[in-house]
C-alpha cells in the first residue's frame, strides 16, 4: 500500500518484548523497564493477526526485534508462524546475540532468513561498560553460532558513539574481511531518556569514510544504508545516517510495539493500539496508520530528542 507521500510500505518491524538481558546505555535505563501487566502486551495470536493484516496490504518483509527478542519464551513459535504467513517473503531478526549459541539453529529451522547482531566494540571492558552487564565473549560466540547456522546473511550493527568507539571503526570494519558479514555503522539517535549522550557522543556517518579512505562505494542495496567495501572483504560496510542524511523519503516501514501500538514513524508521537482488534479491525487501522505516516521524522539532534516518548527497547529498533 502507498502512503500519502507515495512511499510503498512493505516492511513491518514487530517488537515481541520490551525486556532485555542487557542494558545498553543509549537504549534503556539501568533499572530496566517498568514491567507492564501481561494483559497489556500483545499475545502471539495478536502478533500473528497483525502480520497477516499487514501482509494483506502489501507488507512482504518482517523484522522481529525488541527489547531482546531471544528472551521471549515463545520466540521460535512466533518466528515459525509469521514466516508461514502468505505474502511474507522474508523474516529477519535483530538480536544482541547472547542467546544465539542455543537458538541460532532452531531460529534458522523456524524460517528466519537473516540475522542482525548488535556489537559496538571489540574490547571486553568497553563491551561490559556500554551494555552495563554483557560479556563480549558471549556476543562473539553468538556471531559464530549465527554463521554456523547458515542464515542467508548475517549483519553486525554498530552504533557510532564519539569518544567510545570511533577509534575502533577500522577494527570493526575489518570483521568484513574476517567473516562473511556486513558491518553497518548507525548514527546514535537521542531517544526519550536514553542516557546522557551529549553533543560529543553523536558522530555523523561520514566519520567512517574518514577513518577508512580505502573504502570503495558499492551500488545501493534494497535498504537505507549507503554501501562500501574494503579490499578483499567478504561483506559490505553500510552507513546508516538517520540524522545527518535522513532517509525518510525512502522509508518503507511501519512498527508494532510489544504493547500493541502501531507506529507509523520511529520518532513521532503517533501511536494506535491494536489490542483486542480482529483481522478486519487490524487491517483498517493499518490502512489509517500508513496514510498518517509523517513525511519526515522532524529534527533530531542532541538538543532535539526523538518525540517518540519511548526508549528504543520500548519501540523496537
Ligand atoms: N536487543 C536487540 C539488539 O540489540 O540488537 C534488538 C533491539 S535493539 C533496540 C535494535 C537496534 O537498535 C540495536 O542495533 C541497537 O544498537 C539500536 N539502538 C538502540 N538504541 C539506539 C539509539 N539510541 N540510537 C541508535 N541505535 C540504537
Ligand atoms: Fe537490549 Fe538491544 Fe537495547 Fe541493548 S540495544 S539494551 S541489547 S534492546
Amino acid at each position: 500500500m502507498l502512503d500519502a507521500y507515495g512511499r510503498k510500505i512493505t516492511y513491518l518491524r514487530l517488537s515481541v518484548t520490551e525486556l532485555c538481558n542487557l542494558r545498553c546505555r543509549y537504549c534503556m535505563p539501568e533499572d530496566g523497564v517498568c514491567k507492564k501487566r501481561h494483559e497489556e502486551m500483545l499475545t502471539e495470536e495478536e502478533m500473528l493477526c497483525a502480520v497477516e493484516a499487514a501482509a494483506s496490504l502489501g507488507v512482504t518483509k518482517l523484522r522481529i526485534t525488541g527489547g531482546e527478542p531471544l528472551v521471549k519464551r515463545n520466540i521460535l513459535s512466533i518466528c515459525r508462524r509469521t514466516a508461514a504467513v502468505e505474502g511474507i517473503g522474508e523474516v529477519c531478526l535483530t538480536t544482541n546475540g547472547l542467546l544465539l549459541p542455543q537458538l541460532a539453529q532452531p531460529l534458522r529451522e523456524a524460517g528466519v532468513r537473516r540475522v542482525n547482531l548488535s556489537l559496538d566494540t571489540l574490547d571486553e571492558k568497553k563491551y561490559t561498560y556500554i551494555t552495563r552487564r554483557g560479556s563480549l565473549r558471549q556476543a562473539l560466540d553468538g556471531l559464530e553460532a549465527a554463521l554456523d547456522a547458515g542464515f542467508e546473511r548475517v549483519k553486525i550493527n554498530t552504533v557510532l558513539i564519539g569518544g567510545f568507539n570511533d577509534d575502533e571503526i577500522p577494527a570493526l570494519a575489518r570483521l568484513t574481511q574476517q567473516y562473511p558479514v556486513d558491518v553497518r555503522f548507525i548514527e546514535l539517535m537521542p531517544m526519550y531518556d536514553s542516557g546522557d549522550f551529549g553533543p560529543r557522543a553523536y558522530l555523523p556517518g561520514s566519520v567512517v569514510t574518514e577513518h577508512l579512505p580505502e573504502l570503495k562505494p558499492q551500488p545501493d542495496g534494497d535498504g537505507v544504508a549507503k554501501l562500501y567495501r574494503l579490499p578483499g572483504a567478504l561483506g559490505n560496510i553500510g552507513i546508516i545516517s538517520p540524522i545527518s542524511a535522513h532517509f525518510c523519503g525512502a522509508c518503507n516501514r511501519i512498527r508494532l510495539t510489544a504493547d500493541g501500538k502501531l507506529k507509523p514513524c520511529l520518532h513521532s508521537t503517533l501511536e494506535y493500539s491494536v489490542k483486542g482488534l480482529d483481522f478486519a479491525g487490524m487491517q483498517a487501522l493499518l490502512r489509517q496508520v500508513i496514510l498518517e505516516k509523517p513525511r519526515w521524522h522532524g529534527e533530531l539532534s542532541a538538543d532535539h530528542r526523538s518525540q517518540a516518548g519511548r526508549n528504543m527497547n520500548e519501540i523496537g529498533g
